[in-house]
């Protein structure tokens, strides 16, 4: 059979592949559902279960083979010194090559699971709380309230962490089921393997015996018809069964395109939470707990004060590149043997620093300079001169020339086609009375961190 599912991998990966990555993998047994085999280093164990061990599955599982799980395993008394000389010497001298944490197994699921994203990893701030408790809820394994569970949110804000941390947590409270993760691409590239090899039978039978699914970015299914009506099918067969189902996407169910209204009201049913942008508070915490890692890998390392505040304050795009960042620093104060300042920062992440520049817009400004002062934005950009007007309209006139790049004749035409002197007018009018108006320079001050949080 070993040599059967050989072939079958060499057909469904390719022969390069094939040769590098499968060849040197040596079948063991199945046990109780899972099938065991030896590879000559963990590296190589790791690269396998992560970009070919779903297939793997497939493929024994499309043999009709009793298999939930694959598992890699060096063979005791196999060194990978002796078997990779090259991976032994650098792990050696402990420089560059990242010690694999000890992988916890994953409970059945269809995709590997990061063993780093967990509850106990994951940092809780307003703008994620409602969906950190609502994701805790649904990882207790009680009856099912809500149904789905629908995540959403902008890229790296923590939904995959979320997803994974329910089925690592589901694997401690309720061991007894069946949890399945994936994401919406591995969803369709199975189904349309199914369809292909004709198993349909099988793909419908796995799925509907899911206990809990987990379906992430749901939004790549998006105009892909039979796809969509799949996991439609899917969807109201679990959600019948009351089995509990979480989705995510990267906006909300209704603004989805291209997605049948049938699954978008399906999707709306349950629950919907959102992940909003990080803010300073929360990603200062991401920060400082991701140091700690950092830390212990370079424990050489001097850290500056100021220099977590300074990164949590310019990198607010999304929590994937400030963690990107964190390691760079670290790795490269390592490489040139420098202390972690305020000035390495600026040598190291320039151009990470130049991309997050958050960009705030005129509009943006306008709009909430009117709600701080309770006027109608018409009203503001409009042509009346009351003071209850023109002052806000002033104020807003100078923090556009203040927090943007745009130039006077470009403010003038966002203020209803005024011209640049009337701009230049407005923005010297409010520095001048800022220095003696306390409560004018406070509501500036305000209007300020409203704006660039
Ligand atoms: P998404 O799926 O929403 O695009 P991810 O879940 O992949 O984002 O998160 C991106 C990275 O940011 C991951 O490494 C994740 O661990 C980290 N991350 C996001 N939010 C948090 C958080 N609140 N606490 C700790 N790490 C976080
Ligand atoms: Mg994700």
């Amino acid at each position: 059979q070993w040599g059967m599912l050989q072939g079958n991998l060499l057909k469904a990966v390719g022969k390069n592949n094939y040769s590098s990555w499968i060849e040197p993998l040596d079948f063991d047994d199945v046990r109780d559902g899972v099938a065991t085999f030896n590879v000559p280093t963990t590296f190589l164990g790791n690269y396998v279960k992560q970009n070919f061990g779903d297939q793997i599955l497939y493929q024994m599982m499309g043999m009709g083979l009793n298999v939930s799980r694959v598992h890699f395993t060096v063979p005791v008394g196999q060194s990978p010194a002796v078997s990779n000389p090259v991976e032994g010497a650098a792990a050696a001298e402990g420089a560059f090559v990242e010690v694999a944490p000890q992988k916890r197994e994953a409970p059945f699921a269809a995709a590997p699971l990061d063993s780093k994203f967990t509850f106990a990893n994951f940092v809780v701030g307003k703008p994620n709380e409602l969906a950190h408790a609502a994701a805790k809820r649904v990882a207790e394994g009680g009856p099912v309230t809500f149904n789905p569970l629908f995540l959403y949110g902008g890229v790296g804000l923590g939904k995959t962490h979320l997803m994974h941390a329910i089925a690592w947590e589901l694997q401690t409270s309720r061991p007894d089921l069946n949890v399945v993760y994936l994401s919406a691409e591995q969803f369709m590239y199975r189904f349309v393997q199914a369809l292909r090899d004709r198993k349909m039978m099988d793909f419908k039978e796995l799925f509907r015996s899911v206990d809990v699914l987990m379906v992430d970015d749901v939004q790549f299914i998006a105009g892909k018809d039979s796809t969509q009506e799949e996991f439609f099918h899917t969807f109201n067969a679990l959600v019948d069964q009351r089995k509990q189902i979480i989705i995510s996407a990267d906006r909300a169910p209704g603004e989805i395109k291209d997605l049948e209204e049938r699954i978008k009201s399906r999707l709306q049913c349950g629950l919907v939470v959102d992940l909003h942008p990080t803010d300073y508070e929360l990603r200062l915490g991401i920060l400082q707990s991701k140091v700690e890692v950092q830390q212990a890998q370079y424990p050489e390392l001097s850290l500056e004060a100021g220099v977590l505040e300074f990164l949590a304050h310019r990198i607010s795009t999304n929590v994937r590149v400030l963690e990107g960042a964190l390691t760079r620093l670290f790795a490269f104060a390592s490489l040139v043997g420098r202390p972690i300042t305020l000035e390495l920062v600026q040598d190291c992440l320039a151009d990470v620093l130049r991309n997050s520049e958050r960009k705030i817009s005129v509009e943006e400004i306008q709009r909430k300079v009117s709600e701080h002062y309770n006027i109608r934005l018409s009203d503001m950009i409009g042509p009346k001169r009351v003071r209850t007007y023109a002052r806000p309209r002033q104020v807003a006139m100078y923090l556009c020339k203040q927090l943007t790049s745009r130039s006077l004749p470009e403010i003038g035409r966002c203020f209803g086609g005024r011209d640049h002197t009337t701009i230049m007018y407005g923005v010297r009018k409010i520095e001048d009375m800022r220095a003696q108006d306390g409560q004018l320079a406070e509501d500036i001050e305000i209007l300020r961190r409203i704006l660039e949080a």
